[in-house]
């Protein structure tokens, strides 16, 4: 693990377009996500990166010649290192590259956004005690963390089938789902639309470098394997989570939908923001196989994470949405590094283009939930939003939106863009 600052972080650095150097675009120059895009009725996707508030069609610029984001992504950490530095040199002020690269440019506003990539498998993780807590205190309440959280990143390997990206105006949409959900006092289940839809603010990491079966990635190693983050929304049926999760954990609960943002942003453009990685004095300390030196002093990242939601009442009145969570990666109790580290232990390879989500990212305070279970009491205490509408979980017509920014002194503030979607109403038998 390498944690690399250099001239393309600089936070003097200017593009010669224009819309880089906005103080409010979350794509400056330092920034430089990857993701795949199409004009309108084109066939196959583009391999692209977002600058401003256009879109560099890296194989017109001549930068790539591959279409394909999955070879693109299994390039080794330095070749990744010396493509950002390639995309930098021609984006640049006063780049000798400037026609060509303006010539492969094209405006945000007119392109689809594809899924970052082909996802092949998917896993999520529950990497925030805060979230486990609470959550664990409304499912169990007599035992709350189990024994296990403090020494295994828990996971469970989720479907990449109905991952879905975001988009502008309602983003990516679904239906509310039905299944089976069994009330307290009731005898029997019975079949319904779930009534406690819920979103969970989570980062998605993508697999760039593949690892072999049978070799374990060691954490001196582990971040080579990560391409980049965007943001993601792992939507969950709280009523049908409850009835089925034990004993083999989560299954049509969460994998009607989730959403993810269309760039991945690198390792390489979050390495200003790293943190340090520790724990309490009183909690274990983690297993040799999932420590090191580097992942105590800069294992975090520090990335601002906000949520809002606009009901189909504000959008009706013109109201852009209100922010219901704020908080931080920082926080998290393991490390991306971890997470790679412990899902090959066994032997499991990772390959190109799969996912892993961290888990839902709740803050320590209980404002700083990361999902409507938590910030509504398991439902008990519902939100009074700025029209007097109130929520405990998700109403139809529902538009969730994810944020998500870094900033430290002395560096430019780069962004993640957003991850948006929308609850159509169940289908009708
Ligand atoms: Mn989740």
């Amino acid at each position: 693990m390498s944690v690399r600052i250099d001239e393309t972080h600089g936070a003097a650095l200017m593009s010669w377009l224009e819309s880089a150097n906005d103080p409010a675009t979350d794509f400056p120059i330092q920034n430089l996500p990857f993701g795949r895009f199409r004009r309108p009725g084109e066939p196959g996707w583009r391999l692209g990166v977002a600058i401003g508030d256009q879109v560099l069609d890296l194989r017109f610029a001549s930068v790539v010649d591959v279409s394909d984001m999955a070879q693109l992504m299994q390039l080794d950490g330095s070749s990744r290192h010396q493509l950002r530095w390639r995309i930098s040199q021609g984006l640049r002020h006063g780049s000798v590259q400037q026609a060509r690269f303006q010539a492969a440019l094209l405006p945000a506003a007119e392109v689809e956004m594809g899924l970052p990539c082909e996802i092949g498998d998917y896993t999520d993780f529950y990497t925030s005690i805060h979230h486990a807590t609470t959550v664990g205190k409304l499912f169990r309440p007599d035992n709350p963390l189990l024994p296990n959280y403090k020494w295994v990143p828990i996971g469970y390997h989720g479907r990449a089938s109905s991952i879905g990206v975001s988009a502008p105006g309602l983003g990516h949409t679904f239906q509310r789902p039905r299944g089976q959900v069994k009330a307290a006092e009731a005898d029997v289940p019975t079949l319904q639309a779930s009534s406690r839809l819920d979103y969970e603010l989570e980062l998605g990491v993508f697999i760039g470098h593949p690892s072999s079966q049978g070799e374990p990635v060691t954490m001196a190693q582990a971040e080579e394997h990560v391409f980049g983050l965007s943001l993601f929304n792992d939507w969950s049926a709280r009523d049908l989570q409850a009835w089925e999760y034990q004993p083999l954990g989560p299954f049509l609960s969460k994998n009607f939908a989730s959403t993810v943002s269309p760039w991945m942003v690198t390792l390489d453009a979050l390495a200003p923001f790293r943190a340090a990685f520790t724990r309490p004095a009183s909690d274990p300390q983690p297993l040799a196989y999932l420590d090191s030196a580097v992942n105590q002093k800069l294992g975090a990242i520090n990335i601002e994470l906000e949520v809002w939601l606009q009901t189909r009442m504000m959008r009706e009145v013109g109201h852009a949405g209100v922010q219901l969570t704020r908080c931080n990666y920082r926080d998290a109790y393991w490390t991306l590094a971890q997470l790679v580290v412990h899902h090959t232990v066994n032997g499991c390879n990772l390959r190109s283009g799969d996912l892993l989500g961290t888990g839902t990212l709740s803050g320590p305070l209980p404002e700083q939930g990361g999902s409507l279970l938590e910030l509504s009491r398991g439902g008990k205490q519902p939100l009074v939003l700025p029209q007097g509408e109130t929520r405990s979980f998700l109403s139809d017509g529902d538009t969730v939106i994810l944020r998500g920014y870094c900033q430290a002194e002395g560096f430019r503030r780069i962004g993640f863009g957003e991850c948006r979607g929308t609850v159509l109403s169940a289908r009708q038998e």
